[in-house]
């Protein structure tokens, strides 16, 4: 729990954007997890700094949360304060860059980009989030990731001192880019080419029918729950293991895709959880891989 003061600092800071004792499961897309001890709505960098400092000062924990579409919460909840942007939404355009807030979603983004006749963002037209989440992830697909994308980074430290960076002075991941311990991403920049808006919306249209066709995108999930191991694909192995379709309580491994986990109203952390270790277990004793998840898990069991 965090303590009395702190508590109350947030509420001075804040007032009714620090919500206490919060369920997570409506701040995630897998609908699953238990409340965090608070959860604040930042909507600009001095209020980012100001809470960073706080937590810092009292050692408290911090889970920054974008739209929590690759964010699976345990059901105990998480102890301390988990962050969410509520501002820094702002999109604008420098010639073929397009310079956007962390909390602009996927949608804002992209439709910007066909607005203004810039391509190359139509890879993320199907991966749901915040831009926050898309650089802290180098979120991507089989064909480009942001790494391929990005101009620059802009982020506060967990001091909450602002920063920024080109993309040739950052260390891009697979499904991870490196940054300070702590750092929250405020902005990026991304560099994009000319072309024209309906050929780019066309482009966009494709992704979205490809997805459709073999992702179950209406359903609540966290998108790829494992990552691809070298040379072969999650999904394909959890299919050849036989857990198309298995259940556990309210979750279930999708009969479209074997490596998205998806859940009904009533599912809790641990069904999903349990889906998770039975994947990783069938997938290491028929082929000897050790499967490792792109999900990130965060906070307490029930
Ligand atoms: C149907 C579906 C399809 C998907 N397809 C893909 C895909 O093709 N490719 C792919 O890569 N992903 C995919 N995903 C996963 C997800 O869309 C991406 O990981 C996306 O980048 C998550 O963004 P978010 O804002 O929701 O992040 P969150 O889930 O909120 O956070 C993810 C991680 O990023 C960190 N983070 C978030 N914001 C910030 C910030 N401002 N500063 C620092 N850290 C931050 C969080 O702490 C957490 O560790 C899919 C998900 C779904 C549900």
């Amino acid at each position: 729990m965090i303590d009395a003061d702190l508590r109350d600092e947030l509420g001075a800071l804040l007032d009714r954007r620090a919500a206490f004792d919060e369920p997570l499961a409506r701040a995630t897309s897998l609908r699953v997890g238990g409340p965090a001890d608070a959860l604040v709505r930042v909507d600009d960098g001095a209020e980012l700094a100001a809470v960073l400092r706080l937590c810092s000062a009292h050692s408290t924990p911090v889970l920054v949360l974008g739209a929590g579409f690759n964010t699976l919460v345990r059901d105990g909840g998480f102890r301390g304060v988990a962050v969410r942007l509520g501002g820094f939404r702002e999109i604008s355009q420098d010639g073929p860059v397009l310079r956007a807030g962390a909390g602009a979603t996927h949608t804002q983004v992209t439709r910007a980009a066909a607005e203004a006749g810039l391509a190359g963002l139509e890879f993320a037209i199907g991966i749901p989030g915040t831009v926050g989440g898309w650089v802290a992830m180098n979120a991507g697909t089989r064909e480009r990731e942001m790494r391929d994308v990005l101009a620059r980074v802009e982020w506060v430290t967990r001091e909450g001192e602002p920063q920024a960076a080109d993309r040739d002075a950052l260390v891009f991941e697979y499904r991870h880019t490196r940054l300070p311990e702590g750092s929250v991403v405020t902005g990026a920049r991304f560099a994009l080419r000319p072309d024209d808006p309906e050929r780019i919306r066309g482009r966009m249209r494709e992704q979205m029918e490809a997805r459709r066709a073999s992702q179950p995108v209406d359903q609540p999930s966290c998108g790829s729950v494992f990552k691809n191991p070298p040379g072969d694909h999650a999904g394909r192995l959890i299919e050849a293991s036989g857990l198309k379709g298995q259940r556990a309580g309210e979750a279930a491994i999708s009969d479209l895709h074997a490596n998205f986990i998806v859940t009904r109203p009533g599912a809790r952390a641990a069904d999903v959880l349990e889906l998770i270790e039975l994947a990783r277990e069938r997938v290491r004793e028929r082929t000897g891989i050790e499967l490792e998840t792109e999900a990130r898990i965060v906070g307490e069991p029930a």
